[in-house]
């Protein structure tokens, strides 16, 4: 009340303050944004909330995983642009912000070539740091909980260092990732690139490829389709499941924020659930009668991930809002809805089994 009765009574000088202050602009209008990885799970869901909010965006994927269906209803919105782009070699655009998401994130993906795992970290680290450099651009840098590799302090802080194996079968994603972190900060010291290096913890929700691999999307393909739960292990093991639109909050507010610095800053769902727990969750919610079928559990498979996400609570005023329950309502919804596109579900789930 009080600021609109002296917005209302500003003198003619001031017209131009008043009348920027009553236009209530879109957070980041006409901001170039660049993003890596931007036809990605994680990647499509950014460029749809900063086209919201007022961005140009460029995506530059090289389709390796995302897919054009991801952002296929963003074409033809004239702020928005595609190239199909490798960050293995240099791009050069004139862009305000940068994230950089570019890399394959599910263990089956980013194993099945470790060499070029490791490069898109590590070279495509170089080459968009190049270019924040060039444009002082400010840049995000995707990285993740797999720095801390199988932990042994819970739940895990940024001080914390980590227990990597540098030379098994997930030392590709966990030290490229963990290169990457070095380059940025060199970069920073050396050539006062303005970072924000993110630690993103395991994250889910609609768009993760039906074959991604990762224990959400597996579960519920397998629930949908009457197939096998396979539960790696006696499924004890934990992890903490952030739903995107929460991540995607979380890295926005970093990125708009010099209260967090650099980083490094964990981003996640605090609350851990064991894997077992996760599929009869899966199970309930989509009334499957899929069997519950145990393995062997992966070669360095993290038993325990939880983050400590105090400084981001700290700092961002952040932390997820989506209870696990609501953001697999609307995961299955997606899947369901895929499969029957892709004929390999022919009724509609039962969602949701209950409360929906
Ligand atoms: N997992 C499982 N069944 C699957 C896929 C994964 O039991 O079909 C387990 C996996 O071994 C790990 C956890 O679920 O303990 C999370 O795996 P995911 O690949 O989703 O992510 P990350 O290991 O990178 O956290």
């Amino acid at each position: 009340m009080v600021a609109r009765f002296l917005l209302d009574h500003l003198p003619p000088a001031l017209l131009l303050v008043k009348t920027m202050a009553m236009d209530a602009k879109p957070p980041f209008a006409r901001k170039r944004i660049l993003v890596t990885g931007g036809a990605g799970f994680i990647g499509s869901h950014l460029c749809e909330r900063l086209l919201a909010d007022g961005a140009l965006v460029i995506s530059a994927d090289n389709y390796l995983t995302g897919r054009k269906e991801n952002v296929a209803h963003l074409i033809g919105n004239p702020y928005f642009e595609v190239l199909r782009h490798d960050i293995t070699f240099p791009l050069y655009v004139e862009v305000d912000w940068i994230f950089n998401l570019g890399c394959p994130a599910s263990p089956i993906h980013y194993q099945n070539d470790p060499v070029q795992t490791t490069k898109t970290s590590v070279h495509g680290s170089i080459n968009m740091l190049g270019l924040a450099k060039r444009t002082k651009a400010r840049i995000f840098q995707a990285s993740t909980s797999e720095v801390y590799g199988d932990p042994e302090l819970h739940p895990q802080n940024e001080d914390y260092r980590g227990s990597v194996n540098p030379i098994g079968p997930r030392a590709c994603y966990d030290e490229g990732k963990r290169c990457a972190e070095t380059l940025f900060f060199d970069y920073h010291r050396q050539h006062r690139v303005d970072i924000r290096v993110a630690r993103i913890f395991n994250t889910y929700g609609p768009r993760m490829l039906p074959n991604d691999g990762r224990v959400v999307s597996n579960f519920i393909v397998q629930a949908l389709t009457g197939e096998p739960i396979t539960i790696h292990g006696d499924g004890s093991q934990t992890r903490s499941f952030c739903y995107v639109d929460d991540l995607v909050d979380g890295a926005l507010r970093f990125m708009r924020s010099d209260a967090a610095g650099p980083g490094p800053l964990n981003l996640g769902n605090p609350e851990p659930t064991t894997i077992r727990a996760l599929a009869e969750l899966i199970l309930e919610m989509t009334a499957s009668r899929s069997p519950l079928a145990f393995g062997e559990r992966p070669v360095d498979d993290p038993g325990r991930r939880q983050p400590d996400i105090g400084r981001a609570m700290r700092t961002l005023g952040w932390a997820p809002k989506v209870p696990l329950r609501q953001g697999l309502e609307r995961t299955i919804a997606y899947f369901d809805e895929a499969l029957r596109g892709g004929g390999k579900r022919k009724t509609l789930a039962p969602l949701i089994a209950r409360g929906a």
